[in-house]
């Protein structure tokens, strides 16, 4: 069988995304193979497909247990046979697990790296024909990566003690350069086909905003999501908390995560997240690495997170099964404070010198502007994310707040040099400059006392801009974002840059676009029919609860959506629709396409 037919037959994807076949057909060839792509990529494709072409078993090693269990239900889902070996078995189950797969029973076992070494483990292992080693979430290896693990350094030891190497193939979502470094050389990897894919995911729509009343933004948000499941992160336990309840209060599906829940209720939440019995997740970071859910429709962001790499991460758990989603930002100016009270009160790894601390903290406060700017750029948030993570990309991708918001041009030259001026003046008075908030005061008249200590009441631009905040704001947005102001980060000061005296001296214009309202198109690529996709869901349902698992096991909304436009009534039709495999198509096209005939009769036009 090619590798087309295979991945059509077993998982029912018509066609590879970008960079599976290569990694596909580099461990089928019997080479290392090294895939860097983001989540919602399709990574488990590339090693679950060889696995199944080749003779032997293939031992995944992966660090949640939530992950394996999803992994294994995925594929018993899809009729392809894998265990997980984890500490919640008693031994008799490990050795029934371990005899299935010497019986040839399983083509995939997962376990963690805490086990690889342990003696039982160790010796099932040499007595298998391993096909593959493969490792998930592989820049856990790396001291430089975000979740370092020091089990994983046992890998290495395990594959040089096996009394035959297998190949070898390493995945992750997350690498710099100098992580992917690390993994070739501490996983020992041999002469990797090595892929990285792009970071895009053209299914995620970006929006920022910044609402005067945050609440009702996400109340509204919610209400025009009412049948998605999403996430909403907020940077402290207690915001978790109080936005939880009020959720609930007002009838919302909705449950709380932080690592300050004890074990149990963390695990129950998750769960019911999972299968779809709670719709909406309140958490903080602590809810992310292992949650597999493929169908979250909108993760929105109540605070801004401390860096774009956390942002696009979490983010990035919408939309997994390459349906629209939204990712949706609640920038408020508070938002920064709590993020630098972060980032100032993180406990510094004591390892590490003074100096090395200081240039950790430079690092992060650096990372935080980056990740403000995104917040106010008035540009193409895709195209900034992208540049971002080293990329190039379009100015336009129309698919972003930015892209598609209705937005009016202004000409803002007055208070564009009114703010200019401002800046200079207080500069050439003071020897130093100052900060935006600092600003805002002087522009507005504002009494504060910081203002009349620095005796900047006597500035000729004192009160001259008594604007509302979020129209100073903008103003300050669009100099920075065109380069006539500067932001700098060692400081957190702003200041003006040779262009400014254009504006102020040479009659320059400046203008400015202002979004009015977000207004988008709920892009759906299918004419869905509504009805017969509630109908689809609730059957969906009561298969996933007689079965035991989540509903996206059994499909997910792209197949669903498909179906519904599609209304398939043979095999041959059914088959063609995306994520139908020859299993599910035996297990479930007979139940569906009976629906749909229902339907069809009561509904005939
Ligand atoms: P990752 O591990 O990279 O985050 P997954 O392996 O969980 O991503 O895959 C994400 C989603 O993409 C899954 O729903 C999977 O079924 C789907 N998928 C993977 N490969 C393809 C493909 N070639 N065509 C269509 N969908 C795919
Ligand atoms: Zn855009």
């Amino acid at each position: 069988m090619d590798t087309l037919t295979a991945l059509k037959t077993y998982f029912g994807h018509s066609a590879f995304r970008p960079g599976q076949q290569e990694l596909v057909e580099g461990l089928l060839a019997g080479r290392d193979a090294f895939g860097v792509m983001p989540t919602g990529a399709g990574k488990s494709v590339c090693y679950q497909l060889p696995a199944l072409l080749t003779p032997g078993v293939a031992l995944v090693v992966s660090p949640l247990i939530s992950l394996m269990k999803d992994q294994v239900t995925g594929l018993e889902q899809a009729g392809l046979p894998a265990a997980a070996i984890n500490s919640t078995q008693r031994p008799v189950e490990q050795q029934e697990v371990f005899a299935g797969a010497r019986s040839g029973m399983y083509k995939l076992i997962y376990a963690a790296p805490e086990r690889l070494l342990t003696g039982d483990f160790f010796k099932a292992m040499c007595e298998l024909p391993l096909s593959y080693v493969i490792v998930d979430e592989a820049h856990c290896v790396s001291q430089w990566g975000q979740d370092f693990r020091p089990s994983y350094l046992d890998i290495a030891e395990f594959l040089r003690r096996l009394p035959r190497r297998p190949v070898v193939g390493a995945f992750t979502a997350t690498a710099t350069e100098q992580v992917k470094r690390d993994i070739v050389r501490l996983l020992t990897l041999r002469d990797p086909v090595q892929v990285t894919t792009g970071f895009d995911r053209p299914n995620l729509y970006f929006e920022v905003r910044q609402p005067r009343q945050k609440l009702t933004c996400l109340l509204e948000l919610l209400e025009k999501r009412r049948d998605q499941s999403g996430i909403i992160y907020c940077s402290t336990r207690r915001t978790v908390e109080e936005l939880c309840e009020v959720l609930c209060r007002r009838g919302y599906a909705a449950a709380r995560y932080h690592a300050g829940l004890p074990d149990e209720e963390r695990h129950r939440n998750q769960e019911d997240f999972l299968y779809d019995r709670v719709r909406v997740m309140v958490a903080t970071n602590a809810f992310g690495m292992g949650i597999d859910k493929s169908n979250v429709g909108f993760v929105i962001h109540y605070n801004m997170p401390k860096d774009l790499e956390s942002y696009y991460q979490e983010a990035g758990r919408a939309g997994r099964d390459g349906s629209p989603a939204d990712c949706i930002l609640l920038f408020a100016a508070g938002d920064i404070k709590t993020a630098r009270f972060m980032i100032e009160s993180t406990d510094n790894n004591e390892k590490l010198t003074a100096a090395e601390q200081e240039k950790v903290r430079q690092r992060d406060l650096q990372r935080l502007t980056r990740m403000t700017d995104y917040c106010r750029t008035s540009g193409c948030l895709r195209a900034f994310l992208l540049r971002y993570f080293g990329e190039e990309a379009p100015d336009q991708c129309g698919n972003c707040g930015s892209c598609l918001g209705e937005t009016v041009e202004e000409d803002i030259t007055v208070p564009a040099q009114k703010i200019l001026s401002c800046v200079i003046r207080a500069e050439r008075q003071l020897g130093y400059s100052l900060g935006r908030s600092t600003y805002f005061l002087i522009l507005k008249g504002s009494g504060e006392q910081r203002i009349l200590d620095k005796g900047l009441d006597t500035l000729s631009t004192y009160g001259i801009l008594n604007e509302p905040l979020d129209r100073l704001q903008g103003y300050f947005n669009a100099l920075e974002a065109q380069g006539y102001l500067r932001y700098e980060p060692e400081h957190s000061t702003i200041t003006t840059t040779p262009a400014a005296r254009e504006v102020l001296f040479q009659g320059r214009k400046v203008r400015m676009r202002r979004r009015l309202e977000e207004h988008r198109p709920s892009a759906s690529p299918l004419p869905v029919d509504q009805p017969l996709m509630d109908r689809l869901k609730k059957l969906r349902l009561r298969l996933a609860q007689k079965g035991g698992v989540p509903a996206y096991a059994v499909f997910p909304d792209t197949t669903l959506r498909a179906m519904s436009a599609a209304k398939p009534q043979t095999d041959e039709a059914f088959r063609q629709l995306p994520g139908v495999g020859e299993t599910k198509l035996h297990r479930f096209g007979p139940v569906f396409m009976e629906e749909i005939a229902a339907y069809l009769k009561e509904n005939p036009s």
